[in-house]
């Protein structure tokens, strides 16, 4: 299809005219290099334009941005709640993103991370606990060949239920024992 520009009257192919809504086929009446060059002509031209219609309207220009900010704070008072629950969507949503960009960013900064954890682990008793129980366990799975897919009681050899309580008996007399051992420390004193 071809389409004749009605700056220049020439006939060109219609990759050559920009799109545009308001023209009756969907094309712009002028082509593409006579809009650029009427662009280039009327640079000045429109910057001097423009800048004039600043300066005249300048009280209007001001009364419009005062009443926009007062509907904007109007709008905030008025949707205090809708807006709360945007801004928990939003943080909820971002949080995937960070953790999705924190792996990317663990990758690249290790001797960072591993410095830090290092320094923590000298000063932070139950940090350290805690990532050595951590890495028990996990050498420990892994040594059995374990994945997270196994389930539960083909690791335990036993029920979940059972397993929770003999943990809790032995917790017991564990406290128990450390609670008498105390007292009779101090008897002996
Ligand atoms: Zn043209």
């Amino acid at each position: 299809m071809e389409k004749k520009c009605n700056k220049c009257g020439e006939v060109k192919g219609l990759d050559e005219f920009s799109n545009s809504k308001n023209e009756k086929h969907g094309k712009s009446v002028w082509c593409k290099s006579c809009f650029k060059e009427y662009n280039i002509q009327n640079k000045d031209k429109r910057k001097e334009y423009d800048k004039k219609y600043r300066e005249k309207n300048r009280e209007n220009i001001k009364e419009r941005y005062r009443e926009n900010t007062d509907w904007h704070k109007d709008y905030r008072k008025k949707n205090e709640q809708k807006i709360k629950e945007y801004k928990k969507k939003w943080t909820k949503e971002n949080r995937i993103k960070d953790n999705l960009n924190s792996k990317k960013w663990r990758k690249n900064n290790k001797e960072k991370i591993n410095k830090y954890f290092l320094n923590r682990r000298k000063t932070d008793i139950l940090f350290n606990l805690r990532n050595n129980i951590k890495s028990n366990i996990l050498s420990s799975l892994k040594r059995n060949k374990y994945t997270k897919k196994t389930k539960t009681y083909n690791i335990l050899k036993c029920e979940y239920n059972f397993f929770m309580h003999w943990l809790n008996v032995r917790y017991r007399r564990f406290t128990n024992r450390s609670r008498r051992s105390k007292l009779t420390s101090k008897n002996r004193r």
